[in-house]
This record gives C-alpha cells, sequence and structure tokens, in this order.
C-alpha cells in the first residue's frame, strides 16, 4: 500500500512533566530482565487514509485509549519490529542496521494491506526516542535498550477490510544481557502438531497473529521437557524452519573444512532475520563455506549420530546467538555435545556483539550513531 510521502518529518516534543526518578530508574537499571520496564517516552505518530501520516509526537509513556470495536482487536492487523541501541566506548549510542528493520516493517505492512512509513520515517523517530530517553541505555555488561516499533489498525468498526485508520507507535526496554555468563543451549522440541507458516501465508511478516498461533506449540514443548519449538514446513513436515522466533543455523564439519548451513527465504514461510543476514555477511567473511537451502529434519539428526553436524544455534536481535544443545521428537532425543569457547557459534556471537558494541571497525556501515 502507498503511503503519503511526508518530506520532513516534524515531530512535537512532549517531555515528560515527572520522569522517573534517577534512584529508580537505576535500581532498574541494575537488573533490568527483558520487556518489563520501559522508558519515560513513547514515539506516536497516526495515518488516515487520504491523509497520510499526521504530525509525530513524542510524548510521556502512557496507554492508549481504544475503542472496543478498534479493528486490530478484531482481525488482527498488528505488526512490529524489535532492535537495539547500544552504549559505545566513547559515551555516543547506536543502532544495529536500523534501515533493516525499517525496511522490513513496510514488507510487514504491505503484507498485512498496512501502509509504509515513509524514507527515513523509522530511523528519525526511533532516534527521537533513544535521544530523550538517553539515559536509559544500558552501559557496560551487554546490555542495551531494545526498541520495539509497532503498527495497528484503529479504525473502529467491525467491517472485514482493510482499515483507514492506523497508529505507529515506538515504544523502549532496557533490557539486560539476555543470557548471564554466556548462553546455556537450549533444547528444541520437533513440532508436527502444529505449523507456524505456511506457504503463501504471512510467515515473512512480523505480525501479531504469527506469535498468537505459535504458543500453543510453545506451552507443548515445555510439556515435553523442552525450551522451544522447532518448526517444521507445513507442506511435508520435514524441513527445519525456525527455532521459537528465531533464525536457525547449522555446521557441519568435515576434516578441516567448516560449512554454515541455514533454511533458505525463498519458501516465504520463514522471518528473514536481521541477525540471520548479518550472520550469512560474517561467516563469508570469515572464510566459512555457507549455504542457504532447504535443510531436511533427517539431514540434520543423521549428521548428528555420526558427528558431521557438529553445532546448531538460533539467532536473533533479543539473544544474539544461542547454542542448540538437544532436538527432541515423538521418535526420540539427539544431543549435539557442547562445542567449547572456540565454536562457530561462539565466534560469530564475538563478531557481532564487537560490532554492536563499537569494539571494531564498522567493516559494514551497520552501526548508526544516535548520539
Ligand atoms: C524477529 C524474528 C526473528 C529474528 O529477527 P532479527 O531481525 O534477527 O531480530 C526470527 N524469527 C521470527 C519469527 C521473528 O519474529
Amino acid at each position: 500500500m502507498n503511503s503519503t510521502p511526508t518530506p520532513d518529518l516534524p515531530i512535537e516534543r512532549i517531555p515528560h512533566p515527572s520522569p522517573l526518578p534517577t534512584e529508580e530508574r537505576e535500581r532498574i537499571m541494575a537488573s533490568p530482565g527483558f520487556g518489563r520496564h520501559f522508558t519515560d517516552h513513547m514515539v506516536v505518530i497516526r495515518w488516515k487514509r487520504g491523509a497520510g501520516w499526521g504530525t509525530a509526537s513524542l510524548q510521556p509513556y502512557q496507554p492508549f485509549t481504544l475503542d472496543p470495536a478498534t479493528s486490530a482487536l478484531h482481525y488482527g492487523q498488528a505488526i512490529f519490529e524489535g532492535f537495539k541501541a547500544y552504549a559505545q566506548p566513547d559515551g555516543s549510542i547506536c543502532t544495529f542496521r536500523p534501515d533493516a528493520h525499517a525496511q522490513r516493517l513496510n514488507l510487514s505492512a504491505q503484507r498485512l494491506a498496512m501502509p509504509g512509513l515513509p524514507p527515513g520515517a523509522f530511523t528519525a523517530l526511533t532516534d527521537a526516542l533513544i535521544q530523550a530517553d538517553r539515559q536509559w541505555v544500558p552501559r557496560g555488561d551487554e546490555g542495551a535498550l531494545y526498541l520495539r516499533p509497532m503498527m495497528l489498525a484503529t479504525e473502529v468498526g467491525l467491517g472485514v477490510r482493510p482499515s483507514s485508520e492506523y497508529l505507529f507507535a515506538v515504544i523502549a526496554s532496557p533490557a539486560g544481557a539476555y543470557f548471564r555468563g554466556g548462553a546455556a543451549p537450549v533444547n528444541l522440541w520437533v513440532c508436527t502438531d502444529h505449523v507456524r507458516a505456511a506457504p503463501g501465508g504471512t510467515g515473512a511478516a512480523k505480525c501479531a497473529g504469527n506469535y498468537a498461533s505459535s504458543l500453543v506449540a510453545q506451552a507443548e514443548a515445555e510439556k515435553h521437557g523442552c525450551d522451544q519449538v522447532l518448526w517444521l514446513d507445513a507442506t511435508e513436515h520435514r524441513f527445519v524452519e525456525e527455532m521459537g522466533g528465531m533464525n536457525v543455523f547449522f555446521v557441519r564439519r568435515v576434516g578441516a573444512a567448516v560449512t554454515l548451513f541455514t533454511p533458505a527465504l525463498d519458501s516465504g514461510t520463514i522471518l528473514p532475520g536481521v541477525t540471520r543476514a548479518s550472520i550469512l555477511e560474517l561467516a563469508r567473511h570469515a572464510g566459512y563455506q555457507v549455504e542457504e537451502r532447504r535443510v531436511a529434519l533427517t539431514e540434520l539428526l543423521e549428521g548428528i549420530e555420526v558427528g558431521t553436524v557438529s553445532e546448531a544455534f538460533a539467532c536473533g536481535t533479543a539473544a544474539t546467538i544461542v547454542p542448540i544443545g538437544t532436538f527432541t521428537s515423538s521418535a526420540g532425543s539427539w544431543k549435539i555435545e557442547p562445542p567449547g569457547s572456540n565454536s562457530v557459534a561462539a565466534t560469530l556471537r564475538k563478531q557481532l556483539l564487537d560490532i554492536q558494541f563499537g569494539r571494531v571497525a564498522d567493516r559494514w556501515g551497520w552501526r548508526h550513531r544516535v548520539c
């Protein structure tokens, strides 16, 4: 859907009359967890058919008032993004690849018949929020400020059609290191009762509904003593797609040759992760063989049995890279031996974090300086 271009984006600024006192903020920042505390401000901008995007407002964090007949509550036109702002060694703050997240938001919007944001708006609005709440960006210990942009349909009425009004908002939440003391391997339940995404569906869009339909499978995984769901393709239940809300990679070692392989995106059923894309770039640069293709579950399990599949890991903004320990299905359980500290996963994880936290040169232009 077309958006009305907004040439220069005016932002109305309404500072919080009573931001959280420093001591309270510091208490939260000492152990923020994930997605539990929110900063003093938020950004809101509204779209109306015919008029396009209105004036953005940076305002105190507060609840929305929604009519019970608000379209998003009934028919699920709701999409979101997730990315982070990182404190840099020189005291500045950078986000990681905001342009890639802006682009993906607009692709999600297109799939759900929602308007895209005009070029530059995503970064201008998220920058404004980060600047206002820069005290909330964790320093040290690999914490970061998690940004959650979202868009939802706000037309009031029960007619089933694309809404004529939308709201785009951005909130921010300080996040601690996702896994303190290094990531413990996660154990996966191979899900065959449910699917996350089918060809022609919304799997490649970051929409709320994808998560709603995944929760019952997550509960099933936990019932089987596992941490997360491994999703298979909807048609044959043979090919690996994603882990929960993260993309997956596998490592094959034959002699000295190391190959990274990951499910290809061309089925349209896999969320195109920015972390995934970045890892592919880093891996090629590091000289690993890289394959994007279909990955059969049997290939993986046989590879684990004979020892050629030496690592499996999941990746996403929230947790960066997490090793996978076991695959469990109704047929049995397959365990990957912990690969140790010089694993491919640990090497790539360090490279990615070093770029995000400004500890190495930004070879690919992925850091965006906010303030
Ligand atoms: C957000 C998300 C990812 C990871 O994307 P990143 O851009 O790397 O954070 C992977 N899978 C699903 C289903 C997601 O929603």
